[in-house]
């Protein structure tokens, strides 16, 4: 427990510091963007200069991209939790999460039919769904399945310790790939804000910590079961929310509901 608050209160703090840097830098970004662009149509089409003045765009744009995520990660986003199907959400999820993936990975979704609805924010659960699948492509280059499972999980009080979960209605939803899987010493750190194994330039480190921070904020669980050469397998445990799922998505402010 006191780890678990020792990591929030770290998340917290470097929210902050980020999201006030972020800022700043993404407006300077923006300058050195056009500026680039702008340049280069002064330039020769196939001379050095215009290489150069590509890379510098490349740059840019992957830094800009960077505090993008950065920001999102450090707003204090407002957050509007309701009753959700998860069943619905990820099936309106996996037609971007297909293309995201790609061809080479077969996704599979096993949901069992009349999931409790849990009260979360669906589009941080969104974002959840795609910063796990990211990483899941990123841990199966030569290809593989994602399978995402739905189910509801009763826990009985004499079951909940040794679960360390409290007891009551749940609602499991499980991503697991066949990728590269983690060693022991990446497995402990990879909620860890910055963390990351990739290159330079590839990973912020932050695609976990916002998972984490997002399951936490919705009284959830989350953990992670994983094997080298074999896959990886994040369990997250979400409340099952009280009274029946807002199915309709919002509408555009604007239009009517019909029948009147
Ligand atoms: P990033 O993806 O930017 O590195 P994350 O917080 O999303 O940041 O992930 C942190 C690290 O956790 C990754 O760099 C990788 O080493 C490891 N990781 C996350 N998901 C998986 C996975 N499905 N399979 C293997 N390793 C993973």
């Amino acid at each position: 427990l006191e780890e678990q608050l020792q990591q929030s209160q770290k998340m917290d703090a470097i929210g902050r510091l980020a999201g006030g840097v972020a800022h700043d830098f993404n407006n300077l970004l923006t300058s050195i963007l056009s500026a680039a662009e702008f340049a280069a149509e002064g330039v020769p089409e196939g001379s050095p200069a215009r290489e150069d003045l590509g890379v510098v765009r490349e740059a840019a744009m992957r830094a800009s991209q960077l505090t993008r995520q950065l920001l999102a990660f450090a707003r204090k986003q407002v957050v509007a939790p309701r009753a959700v199907s998860l069943n619905a959400l990820l099936l309106e999820t996996e037609r971007m999460l297909r293309r995201m993936v790609g061809e080479d990975i077969e996704i599979a979704c096993r949901v069992s039919a009349d999931v409790w609805p849990v009260k979360v924010d669906p589009s941080q659960l969104q974002q959840v769904l795609v910063n796990l699948a990211v990483n899941a492509r990123a841990a199966m280059p030569r290809g593989g399945r994602l399978t995402f499972e739905t189910r509801n999980v009763r826990i009985a009080p004499d079951a909940a310790e040794a679960r360390e979960v409290s007891p009551g209605e749940w609602v499991l939803l499980s991503v697991s790939d066949t990728g590269s899987g983690m060693s022991g010493e990446t497995l402990a750190r990879i909620f860890e804000p910055f963390f990351t194994t990739k290159e330079a330039g590839r990973g912020t480190g932050l695609g976990l910590a916002t998972v984490y921070g997002t399951v936490k904020q919705s009284g959830g669980h989350i953990s992670v079961a994983s094997e080298l050469g074999r896959g990886t397998r994040f369990d997250i445990l979400l409340p099952r929310a009280e009274g029946a799922p807002v199915a309709e998505p919002e509408r555009p402010a604007g239009t009517t509901r019909g029948g009147g």
